[in-house]
């Protein structure tokens, strides 16, 4: 076991903190108050990440990506926690690994462009009826000749109102199998609808989407009919441990750097409130949360890399690190007393943007309740250190 990191990773981590630092920090605020962020701003630094080759580090180097491994790709996200989800879709790409299962024509048409960041995507699973019961979707698409037809409703889409494609499930029979489609936001039948206001994630979109009766051609069919789940399980696990876990680890470590710093400086009863021992606690809680959190992420990446199933560290790693956030979020508010609460500082706006870490990409109960049932079925091996 080496925990150090090689000096690839260090200049890898430097890079990327000092492009946040430097180019993405200072249009927070910005975005934050106007709730959009500038279509200029968003494609300077989008030009400059990729000069840096900093735009979809996590595809593969030979179709254009940063090549990097599953660990590397953590250290990153990491980092990217550091800053708000429109600045890091942007700057940095969010390219879904589930476009690598693009076959043929489909790699020229959809995969190589959203690489290239020449053309963006959006998952659009969830619908008004199903959200955790991914199965339970009523988007239909029908066989028509060689064609499909894509009939139904989606809502939540991250990113909608800026993507140029759908990557879309659907059913093509009665039973629970799901089938995805890729979608382009120009044909005839695709609608979008509302962007649904949210309680934090400012500047980026969440949008319905409508299909009525949208013909698609046999080249949207993604990964093979009624193989949907499967793919799903395969490539969202790693975006979820990605953007979801590693993003919360760096969120939460940056919300208590501003908690540390502002608790050595305030001072109360003639004291710094660091020195108070009700406040240490809360910082060493904290910090030992974030470190638990942190190992945890770097062990499921470590396992991917080694080609192993890792869906109940995923799930693991999800509830620990989305809720390390929640509570770092809370205490750092308490710290911050008053001002934690006022939008003069950044405090409450992490505090906002941190409550949707438990719910997105599966709830808790939902990766909870995967965790049981693995080690209810496979006992030990979860839970102990092994041979
Ligand atoms: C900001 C934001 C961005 C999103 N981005 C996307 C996106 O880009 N693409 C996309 O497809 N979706 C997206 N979603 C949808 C998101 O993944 C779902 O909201 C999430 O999966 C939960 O589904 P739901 O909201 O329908 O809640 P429900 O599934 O209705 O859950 C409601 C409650 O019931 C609980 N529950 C449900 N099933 C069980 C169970 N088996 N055991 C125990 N408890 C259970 C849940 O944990 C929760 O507490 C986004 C949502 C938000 C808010």
């Amino acid at each position: 076991m080496d925990f150090s990191l090689d000096d690839q990773q260090r200049l890898l981590i430097d890079t990327v903190r000092r492009f946040i630092a430097e180019e993405l920090a200072p249009l927070e605020d910005d975005v934050e108050r106007t709730g959009r962020l500038d279509p200029v701003l968003a494609g300077a630094i989008f030009r400059k990440s990729k000069a840096l080759g900093l735009y979809a580090m996590n595809m593969p180097a030979e179709l254009g990506g940063g090549g990097l491994s599953a660990l590397a790709t953590m250290l990153v996200e990491e980092q990217f926690g550091h800053t708000t989800d429109i600045l890091i879709r942007r700057a940095f790409g969010n390219v879904y690994e589930v476009l690598l299962a693009c076959q043929g024509p489909q790699r020229e048409r959809w995969l190589l462009p959203a690489v290239q960041g020449a053309r963006t995507c959006s998952i659009a699973i969830t619908e008004p009826g199903a959200g955790s019961d991914t199965a339970g979707i009523t988007t239909r698409a029908v066989r028509d000749g060689g064609r499909w037809r894509l009939t139904g409703q989606k809502h939540f889409t991250s990113d909608g109102l800026f993507s140029d494609f759908f990557v879309v499930s659907a059913k093509t029979d009665d039973s629970r199998a799901i089938t995805l489609f890729l979608v382009d936001k120009s044909l005839p039948g695709v609608t979008i609808g509302r962007d649904q206001p949210m309680m934090g994630l400012r500047g980026t979109s969440h949008v319905e989407l409508a299909f009525d009766d949208v013909r698609l051609d046999p080249d949207t069919l993604l990964g093979g009919e009624r193989n949907g789940m499967r793919l799903i399980l395969e490539t969202l696990g790693r975006v979820r441990l990605a953007q979801v876990a590693a993003r919360a680890v760096g969120k939460a470590s940056r919300v208590l750097a501003l908690a540390t710093d502002y608790a050595k400086e305030r001072r109360q009863f003639g004291k710094a409130i660091g020195e108070f021992q009700l406040i240490q606690q809360m910082i060493a809680d904290s910090v030992i949360e974030i470190n638990a959190a942190r190992y945890m992420v770097l062990r499921a990446a470590w396992e991917i890399d080694r080609g192993n199933d890792a869906r109940d560290w995923i799930s693991m790693v999800k509830v620990q690190a989305s809720e390390t956030l929640g509570r770092v979020v809370d205490r750092a508010v308490q710290i911050f007393g008053g001002l934690g609460y006022c939008k003069d500082l950044p405090i409450e706006r992490y505090y906002r943007d941190a409550r949707i870490y438990r719910i997105f990409d599966g709830t808790s109960e939902v990766h909870r309740g995967l965790v049981a049932r693995a080690a209810l079925n496979k006992g030990p091996a979860l839970f102990d250190i092994g041979p």
